[in-house]
């Protein structure tokens, strides 16, 4: 290693401009395994951590305030280059270029053992209860959480640790259906680009994306929605339906507001399911009555397991990364991205490259 020194974008505490920062260079113990990193993508959900928290509707708030350490390195979508391991870990050797998983768990409770370690009540998720990639370099609790991704560019792989895992694990929910009936998607940013590209990949029947965002509805028919409506036009759900051509049983709802949910369940005929993602905020009004009698699902799905990320990674090892719209900036940009992100400005991702131009 020639360097001692790392540079990173830290946030210190709740409401603040990220701040630049170096720091010694770790020195990786253990299973430990240090990364060059090579992509950190810019992710919807480092804005509420930078906030603070989520709107749970009527007042409410859930708050990170005793979740999260300051100063806290952001960024969960990481791709590195492994240049030190710890004397224990196994695995992967300098030079490798992986993925670093990101929702870590405590590793010892029935959840995590049973490879669940995202859903641990425990969590040591990397860029939110321990440092992460807005970084030139990112320490990594053990070599297992690593996934190769060599022979791919990593600045357009690195999103698939959270938005093509979370998107990719939603869509599995959907089971066999995926495939036979359309899905409806809610939400075409980021995730809604994202799961379009993967739906492709998997095999999936018609997408019909619901935006009211023109630039992003366009964006999604780019990306191969069948169809792409405003949820604000006055007959949309008529339009929704007309779409679909057939029963509507599957609804993935990327927004997850009190708009997108409540006319989620509007649109599903009997025996759908709505897999909810979205952490837009809000509460709903149901009808309980109509859930066993319309048989109705409602599914909540929060990123997703390390088996889950390896499966995804051989899915575009055989079809290719998903073409999103990726635009690469450096790090000391972190918080311009973070407030180009805020203010709806980003179609697709944007991914830090702190190495590039070197
Ligand atoms: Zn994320
Ligand atoms: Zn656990």
């Amino acid at each position: 290693m020639t360097t001692s020194h790392m540079h990173c974008r830290q946030l210190t505490d709740f409401g603040q401009s990220l701040e630049a920062r170096t720091r010694a260079l770790p020195e990786p113990k253990g299973e430990e395994v240090l990364l060059r990193v090579t992509g950190a993508g810019v992710c919807h959900s480092d804005l509420h951590i930078v906030e603070g928290g989520y709107d749970l509707g009527q007042g409410r708030s859930l708050s990170f305030r005793e979740r999260i350490r300051f100063p806290l390195t952001l960024g969960h979508e990481t791709a590195g280059d492994v240049i030190a391991l710890g004397p224990e870990a196994r695995g992967v050797a300098p030079g490798d270029s992986v993925l670093a998983y990101p929702w870590i768990g405590c590793g010892h409770c029935p959840v995590c053992r049973a490879g669940q370690e995202n859903l641990c009540l425990k969590p040591d998720f990397i860029g939110v209860n321990r440092d992460g990639g807005y970084a030139d370099h990112i320490l990594v609790p053990s070599a297992r959480y690593l996934v190769d991704i060599t022979g791919l560019n990593p600045a357009r792989a690195a999103p698939l640790t959270c938005s093509g895992l979370t998107t990719y694990s939603a869509l599995r929910k959907f089971g066999a259906r995926l495939e036979t009936v359309p899905t409806v998607i809610m939400g075409a940013g980021g995730l809604g680009l994202m799961a379009l590209a993967l739906m492709q990949r998997m095999g999936a029947a018609d997408a019909i994306v619901v935006e009211p965002d023109a630039r992003r509805r366009q964006a999604a028919l780019d990306a191969g929605a069948s169809a792409a409506l405003d949820p604000n036009d006055e007959n949309a759900a008529q339009a929704i339906r007309k779409a679909v051509d057939g029963q509507l049983l599957s609804v993935l709802d990327l927004v997850g507001s009190t708009a997108s949910l409540t006319l989620a369940l509007d649109l599903l005929d009997k025996g759908g399911q709505v897999v909810v993602v979205g952490l837009m905020g809000g509460d709903i009004n149901l009808s309980i009555p109509y859930l066993p009698m319309r048989a109705l699902s409602i599914c909540g799905s929060y990123n997703g397991n390390l088996s889950e990320l390896q499966a995804l990674v051989e899915l575009v090892r055989k079809t290719g990364l998903p073409e999103l719209p990726v635009a690469c900036r450096p790090l000391h940009e972190a918080q311009a991205a973070l407030d180009d992100l805020r203010s709806g400005k980003v179609v697709g991702r944007i991914v830090l490259t702190p190495h590039e131009g070197e």
